[in-house]
């Protein structure tokens, strides 16, 4: 198949995007490397820099495109809060100027970057696919917007989309990795301490109702998660969209990721144990139950392997 892959040079995009070429599809990937890296963007996919609104309908229009995977995002949530505006024109406004190109040039199947984050604070766990979503920042709130656009569209115009929603996303995948300019996810954090680039962890939050007061989140590696977009694109069907989350089912605390993260690198990684951070929910666990389902996708790779390509990466 021609895949557009919007926001090829991020992490989880330049992984797919590898993915991709692999499996002997033709990439090209629409980036403005505002976050992401061009020298991210796999040897088997071409490179066009620029940004959905300027760029998208030139790309697709009469080049014989069959499918996009949309990742091209905002996505701290922080920033969010900081600068809402940012983030419903960076996320919903570009997102609308793509699915416009795609319309008028007559591409209809997508595989969209959804989160967890559309939840907000969950009432039970693990999550499910039915329940309420109500995000507690404009990042959440953005990227559902996006996924209410492709249920209209899907109902609207024959859209085939596939919404994956993400839970904690780790690991690497040879060159392609985690290397963001304002880095707050805990496993690169953590082994910059590994690596001497900062002398502490700062762990945020003792006092959660959890087996030891930290945080649990459902971290899958990167390759599975990228294994589920090339089973989600074969699974869009016109006029409908479908929502998958991608978790294992089960979680690990903070603590636990540190452990593993020591374990690792054999580095003793100090821990400075401090106040929470706002906003972060105690428990964030998925069900894959859905998607196991329907496309037979469940993780293989567990946090040690995650832990270990990440380090792996982190050391290149
Ligand atoms: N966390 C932490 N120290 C850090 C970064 C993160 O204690 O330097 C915690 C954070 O509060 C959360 C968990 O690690 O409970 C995972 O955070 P991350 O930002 O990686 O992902 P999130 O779950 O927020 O998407």
């Amino acid at each position: 198949m021609k895949l557009l892959v919007t926001g090829g040079a991020g992490y989880i995009g330049s992984v797919v995007s590898a993915q991709l070429a692999e499996a002997g599809h033709e990439v090209v990937v629409l980036d403005d490397l505002s976050t992401g890296h061009g020298d991210a963007v796999p040897a088997g996919a071409r490179l066009v820099r620029g940004t959905l609104r300027e760029s998208a309908f030139e790309v697709l229009d009469g080049a014989g495109f069959d499918a996009v995977l949309h990742f091209a995002a905002k996505s701290l949530v922080g920033e969010s809060v900081a600068n809402p505006a940012k983030y419903w024109d960076g996320n919903v406004g570009e997102s609308l100027a793509l699915f416009d190109a795609m319309r008028r040039a007559g591409v209809g199947r997508i595989v969209f970057s959804s989160t967890a984050a559309t939840y907000g604070e969950p009432e039970s766990t693990p999550i499910l696919e039915t329940d309420p979503t109500r995000p507690t920042n404009p990042y959440g709130a953005s990227k559902l917007a996006i996924d209410t656009i492709l249920t209209e569209y899907a109902r609207l115009y024959g859209f085939g989309a596939v919404s994956l929603r993400y839970f904690n996303v780790a690991g690497a995948h040879g060159a392609q990795g985690e290397r963001h300019t304002v880095e707050t996810h805990l496993i690169p954090n953590v082994l910059k301490v590994a690596l001497g680039e900062k002398d502490s962890v700062s762990i945020f939050g003792t006092d959660y109702a959890t087996p030891d007061g930290t945080c649990v989140r459902d971290y899958v590696h990167v390759v599975d998660l990228g294994r589920a977009h090339l089973l989600a694109l074969d699974d869009t069907e016109p006029g409908a969209h479908k929502i998958y989350n991608l978790g294992s089912g089960s979680g690990y605390s903070v603590n636990e990721v540190v452990e593993v993260c020591r374990k690792v690198t054999g580095h003793p990684i100090p821990a400075e144990y401090g106040e929470r951070r706002a906003g972060d929910p105690a428990v964030l666990v998925a069900s894959s139950e859905k998607i196991n389902a329907a496309l037979g996708w469940k993780p293989e790779l567990d946090l040690d392997r995650m832990v270990t390509d990440a380090w792996a990466f982190a050391r290149r």
